[in-house]
């Protein structure tokens, strides 16, 4: 005998206090927006002023919420976390206890039924449709590391007033002593808060949909600097989902990671440190290993992809060892430099040629491998 659970009622599915704000807030600033420019006009300082906030919100959402509080992918000074964690209470997107649970989830069950943001859901579910559903609103804490740390468990208690005092009360505070209670409230408080959480929700919707699997063609994660753009940096998802511990999504120094550069400028002041970072011979790998599959995929052998494979990552590899030799060899020589001048200087110079060869060894492998990658026909 089966027993069937009875259907609730829409109504009684919906997250009824996330839904309304999520509803009022973003017609709030369709309306007050425009009506504040045309009965104030455009006051620069209080303009600049909002803008910073915005960053900051999203920042705090993304370096502290998303990379330090989610994945721990460095650690933090207490100072940088209070800043987060206020900060990050003013942009509306729950604590950040709650916030990581349910990340943790997502990047646990990527792409599946316990993934709270499930891009298979479509679009409009993973970017914002979960939040008005209690199913998947109401999921339990499950963060036993956060949970251990008094700020995040206080920020967690008093989120609500904490919310409502740094997302409107601050802004409205601002704006008064610029001359305009009424701009603060609307565009460093509504506007700002409507504009960040669409940035944050571009990040499970937009991320999960649009740019390339690079790193792995198994889950939905892309990376697409179009995205990386609306997101702070966020946008390299695949290579995000693939290697959650580092603090970078960017890795290139010429990606649009402006979170990545907050992480590092904070390290630099003091108020970060042990920034992880993945090897650069575990990106390749992972990058080698997804197009590989790829490879095959449009007919070419198996052995000879491996043997590619191989050979670019035994370079790799080698080019690291005779860095680190000829780093090593530095110092431990330094003492003895006048003594063994010639010997010394010898010995440099044939570390030096055979790191140049490595290299070349590499980057024909590399450009072996493009060859390839080039033949496939645009699908
Ligand atoms: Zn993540
Ligand atoms: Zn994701």
């Amino acid at each position: 005998m089966t027993t069937q659970t009875p259907q609730k009622h829409w109504t009684a599915r919906i997250e009824w206090p996330v839904a309304l704000f999520l509803i009022i807030t973003p017609l709030a600033a369709l309306i007050l927006t425009p009506l504040y420019f045309m009965s104030v006009g455009f006051q620069w300082p209080l303009l600049v002023f909002s803008l910073i906030f915005a960053a900051a919100t999203n920042l705090s959402v993304t370096a502290g919420y998303h990379r330090l509080f989610s994945h721990k992918s460095y650690d933090a000074h207490p100072v940088a976390k209070a800043l987060f964690l206020l900060i990050g209470a003013s942009g509306f997107q729950g604590s950040a206890l709650k916030w990581s649970s349910d990340h943790r989830r997502h990047h646990t069950h990527i792409d599946g039924d316990k993934d709270p943001y499930n891009i298979n859901e479509g679009f409009w579910y993973a970017h914002m449709g979960w939040l008005f559903l209690k199913e998947s609103v109401d999921q339990k804490i499950q963060a036993p590391d956060l949970e251990k740390d008094w700020m995040v468990t206080f920020q967690h208690k008093y989120y609500v007033p904490l919310a409502i005092i740094t997302g409107f009360g601050v802004p409205t505070l601002i704006g008064w002593m610029m001359g305009s209670p009424w701009g603060g409230f609307v565009i460093a408080g509504i506007l700002r808060i409507v504009l960040t959480q669409q940035s944050t929700f571009f990040v499970n919707s937009l991320c999960h949909t649009l740019g390339k699997q690079t790193y792995s063609k198994d889950i939905s994660a892309r990376d697409s600097v179009f995205v990386a753009f609306l997101t702070h940096g966020e946008g390299y998802h695949n290579f995000h989902h693939k290697f959650q511990i580092d603090y970078r999504n960017g890795i290139k120094w010429y990606h649009w990671d402006p979170t990545k550069w907050t992480i590092r400028t904070l390290s630099f002041m003091g108020l970060a440190y042990k920034l992880r970072q993945i090897s650069n011979i575990e990106i390749l790998k992972a990058r080698l290993h997804a197009e590989s599959a790829e490879l095959q995929h449009h007919g070419f052998a198996e052995d000879k992809i491996i043997m590619m494979k191989e050979k670019i990552l035994e370079a790799q590899t080698r080019i690291k060892k005779l860095r680190e030799d000829y780093a090593q060899f530095k110092v431990d020589a330094a003492k003895k430099r006048e003594e063994l001048k010639d010997a010394y200087d010898h010995k440099l110079a044939e570390i030096k040629r055979e790191i140049e060869i490595a290299k070349m060894e590499f980057e024909v492998g590399m450009k072996q491998w493009h060859a390839h990658r080039r033949a496939i026909p645009i699908s």
